[in-house]
Formats: structure tokens, C-alpha cells, sequence
């Protein structure tokens, strides 16, 4: 009884997606009894309903039959199935309170507040209103708000599902959105950690309002995580997770040393925008220019570097000056 009964009622569905990056999302079914739970429930495109439908087929289960969702977060690749589901099969449906508040309605409103950062911090605007338009929380707005008509019972930090073997308590680990939840069974040491930890990529981090701190949350929630001692974690995207804490750690690091590259850029290049340093950043991939970056990753890459810079100016290493309409940065003297 000590989680791997509970580990062996646990069915993990890939559920392809039209984003090449992620590939697919990983849609968790638990069988409790004659109830069926989801943790998280895939993108309402064509690709992932076909793949969700035959998943659940292979384990005797179909779109009719799903009575709870429980969503990690807001995110289009994880929530908006839930807008089919709900014609489907009508579940409950879980998420926590602070990215409900976004689900419903809000997330275009979100988006924008990133792409004006953007502006400010020297990117041109052409290329912003690209970037705008090809994000995929944009292109699914329509989804967004049907997802605005499903009822959805807001979790809190510290609430606890009891599903079968499993007492899955929420805590809130804010950063990848701003109301992110991961699910907590202390007795088995499963972890449902959604998008906070994955294996070989680093889940994105933005900032969408200056006055918050989402790297600084992030990296708070990876040591909240490392304190839990979770013995297996069941991510949103890759493989299961078997080491969790050194997974955890190595992430802490990728960021203490992305903060140091970025002081190191100004260091070297600065005064800067957040815009040429998001350009200057080692990001890993293909791409030799920046021309060559999708819009998509430009929103990455770009909401990324400046919730490094956001996170440094809070520590007091950088400040950011105005000139003319645009914020410039340099460290900050001594
Ligand atoms: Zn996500």
C-alpha cells in the first residue's frame, strides 16, 4: 500500500499537440471506483481530442466518461479540452484559485499586459503585434471563452482530494502561471507537478506585470518542492520525473546562472534594453539569429529575460533608467 498500488491505477496519456516544441501534454486519468479523474485534460485542437479519445479507449474509458478534472494551471495545452469535456461528460472541474481567476476571461488581458512590457523594453512594434498574434493563448481565444462559461471550483493552498489510495494536497506554486497548483500524496511521495518541473526543458517563466515577481515565485516554489521530498513526479510534458530533488536543484541553478549571465551581459554590452539582452542570452536552440526565431519563442525568449531583469532589480544588482520611451538597464551602482 505504500504507492505502488496507487502508482499502478495511475494511466498517463500523451495528448499530441500542434505546437512543435512541446510535442504533447500529459494528461493523467485516475480510476477511483466507478469515478474517473483527469489531471489536466490536453488543447481543444483536432490532434489532441483524437489522441485524448483513443488514450482513454486503450483504458477502457471514453470523452462520456471523465467525472472530475482537476488543471494544474491556466495554460491553452492543459485547460481548454475542458471545454469539450464539459459537453461531453460534464466533470467537475478543479483548478487553482488564482489561475481561475484568468481562465475566466482575463487571458487576453494577460497576454497584452506581456506584449506592452515588450514595447517598453524596446522591442519594435511590429514585431510585438506578430508575436501577439501568433501566441497560442491568443489563437484559442475563442476556446478561452467557452472555458469562461465551465464552472470551475477554485482550490486552495492546503485543500486535499482524496481520490482512491491517493490524498492529493494542492500546494500553490506560483511562477510558471501565477496560480499554478502541484497535487501532494505524502504517504506514496507522488507529486503531480504540472508545468513547474519537466525533464530536458525548463519550464517557461514570463512576467506579465512589473510589479510581480514570477522568477522569484518560481524559484521559492522549486524550494518549497525540494523541502516536500517527493519521491516520483508526474510532469506535464517528457517523462516521468524517478528524481524530482536533483531535477528541482538543477533547475534552481539554470536560473542562478542565467541571472549571473545576464549581469555578466551588462556588465560587458550595457546600457542595454531588456530587448537586446533577450538577444544576447545563450538560449538553447537551433537558431543561429534571432531572425530565425519562431514568434512564438520570441515571446519565450524575450518574457524570460526580462523576468530575469525584474528578479535582479528586486535583489538591487540592476536598475532600469527612461529614455525617451523606453526603459534602458545598467547594474546598479555601488
Ligand atoms: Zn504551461
Amino acid at each position: 500500500m505504500n504507492g505502488i498500488i496507487a502508482l499502478a491505477d495511475i494511466h498517463r496519456l500523451k495528448v499530441w499537440l500542434p505546437i512543435r516544441s512541446l510535442a504533447y501534454v500529459n494528461v493523467y486519468l485516475i480510476n477511483e471506483d466507478a469515478n474517473s479523474w483527469l489531471i489536466d485534460s490536453g488543447m481543444l485542437s483536432s490532434k489532441s481530442i483524437l489522441s485524448l479519445a483513443k488514450g482513454l479507449r486503450e483504458v477502457g474509458k471514453d470523452l462520456c466518461s471523465i467525472d472530475n478534472v482537476i488543471l494544474t494551471h491556466f495554460h491553452v495545452d492543459h485547460s481548454t479540452m475542458t471545454v469539450l469535456l464539459s459537453e461531453t461528460s460534464n466533470p467537475k472541474v478543479f483548478i487553482g484559485r488564482v489561475d481561475m481567476e484568468i481562465a475566466k476571461g482575463k487571458v487576453d488581458e494577460f497576454v497584452d499586459a506581456a506584449i506592452s512590457l515588450f514595447l517598453e523594453h524596446g522591442m519594435p512594434k511590429e514585431e510585438a503585434k506578430m508575436i501577439r498574434e501568433s501566441h497560442p493563448a491568443i489563437k484559442l481565444l475563442d476556446a478561452y471563452k467557452d472555458l469562461d462559461t465551465v464552472e470551475m471550483v477554485p482550490l486552495d493552498d492546503g485543500d486535499t482530494l482524496k481520490i482512491g489510495e491517493l490524498n492529493l494536497k494542492v500546494v500553490w506554486t506560483p511562477g510558471h502561471t501565477p496560480g499554478h497548483i502541484v497535487l501532494w500524496d505524502e504517504k506514496s511521495g507522488i507529486m503531480f507537478v504540472g508545468d513547474t518541473m519537466l525533464l530536458e526543458i525548463t519550464p517557461h517563466v514570463t512576467i506579465h506585470y512589473w510589479e510581480t515577481d514570477p522568477l522569484g515565485d518560481y524559484m521559492n516554489s522549486l524550494r518549497k518542492i525540494i523541502e516536500l521530498k517527493p519521491k516520483v513526479a508526474y510532469p506535464g510534458h517528457r517523462d516521468i520525473i524517478k528524481d524530482p530533488v536533483k531535477r528541482a536543484k538543477e533547475l534552481l541553478e539554470h536560473h542562478e546562472n542565467r541571472l549571473n549571465e545576464v549581469v555578466e551581459i551588462l556588465k560587458r554590452f550595457g546600457p542595454l534594453t531588456g530587448y537586446e539582452i533577450a538577444k544576447r542570452i545563450k538560449w538553447r536552440v537551433r537558431y543561429r539569429t534571432w531572425d530565425e526565431y519562431p514568434y512564438p519563442e520570441r515571446f519565450f525568449a524575450m518574457g524570460e529575460a526580462l523576468a530575469h531583469l525584474r528578479k535582479l532589480e528586486r535583489e538591487g544588482l540592476v536598475e532600469q533608467r527612461q529614455r525617451g520611451s523606453l526603459k534602458i538597464w545598467t547594474l546598479r551602482r555601488a
